[in-house]
């Protein structure tokens, strides 16, 4: 059985780990914020029930499934797991000072992988003693629904340790793509002026939110860049926009809009807020 850990149990963390406790895994999920860590028993326990319900997750699995999680309220419980998977906010000098943390406290095969979605794996694997087994592991939102998982291969990845999380990845019933470690890897590269082009059309009052997202959605998209701000959270975009920007030495098309900065300012961070580009009072 893998045994797993968990650090950040906010919004990916938690689905992360609703994927691995159903797909067999042991994990250990943990969070500096206690109350987190409790939202996050909760959500999965729902996740589990909701399963049950509709038939996707039969009652014993689902028990199973259940056992297979702990919520650990201190790092070094995590000390026994083959790979960690890394979920705390996007801010560099955060992860770095956590890998460190972690290669101190794991034993010396351990993977330690991040869910970054733009930051530098070779940066993250340079503060480790072991940069040859740490790497990328980029879920997408929410992970218990997409497929895709991007392997991020840093400067010093090994080979095994590529292939052993597109290996698991494949386990928990997820698409991996192997990617260079470059800012934003695919999606969140590609994706940047999908948001970008529209907060400039919002920002020159050309159109608004709504608008846009109906186009989009209209030529095929699942869903609009506003309504996918706010189910990302526009903290969580920002912190993208940012790094993804800076990384490619302030290429103007990657450039932030201020749109962004003013929402957060007014505590709109979408969904998990309640409010964003949408309100989400009502539902
Ligand atoms: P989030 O803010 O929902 O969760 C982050 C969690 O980390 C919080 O619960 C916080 O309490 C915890 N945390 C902060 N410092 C910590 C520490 N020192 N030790 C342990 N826990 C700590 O953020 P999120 O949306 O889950 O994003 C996490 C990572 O995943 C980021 O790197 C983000 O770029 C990436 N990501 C986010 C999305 C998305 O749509 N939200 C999608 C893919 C990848």
């Amino acid at each position: 059985m893998e045994r797993v850990g968990i650090v950040g149990a906010g919004t990916m963390g938690r689905g992360i780990a609703y994927v691995a406790i159903t797909h067999g895994a042991q994990v250990m999920l943990y969070d500096v914020a206690p109350g987190v860590l409790e939202g996050a028993g909760a959500q999965i326990e729902t996740w589990l029930q909701e399963a049950a319900a509709k038939g996707k997750l039969a009652e014993a699995e689902a028990q199973r499934a259940r056992e297979r999680l702990r919520l650990s309220a201190a790092l070094t419980e995590l000390a026994d797991a083959d790979v960690i998977i890394e979920a705390v906010p996007e801010d560099m000098a955060l992860k770095q000072e956590i890998f460190r943390q972690l290669d101190a406290l794991c034993h010396p095969g351990a993977i330690l992988a991040s869910n970054t979605s733009s930051l530098s794996i070779t940066a993250l694997g340079a503060v480790t003693r072991r940069p040859e087994r740490v790497a990328g592991m980029h879920f997408f939102n929410p992970a218990p629904v997409m497929r895709l998982v991007e392997v991020v291969r840093g400067l010093a990845t090994s080979e095994e340790t590529v292939r052993a999380l597109v290996d698991l990845a494949r386990r928990w019933g997820k698409t991996p793509v192997v990617v260079k470690d470059t800012p934003g890897f695919i999606v969140n590269r590609v994706a940047r002026p999908f948001y970008l082009e529209a907060l400039r059309l919002v920002g020159e009052g050309i159109t608004d939110p709504p608008t846009v997202d109906r186009l989009v959605r209209a030529l095929g998209f699942r869903m609009g860049p506003f309504e996918l701000m706010d189910l990302i959270g526009l903290d969580v975009n920002l912190a993208v926009s940012e790094s993804v920007y800076r990384a490619f030495f302030e290429e103007p098309r990657f450039r932030p809009h201020p749109l962004q900065r003013q929402m957060i300012q007014a505590g709109r961070l979408g969904r998990k807020t309640g409010k964003g580009w949408y309100d989400y009072a009502e539902q």
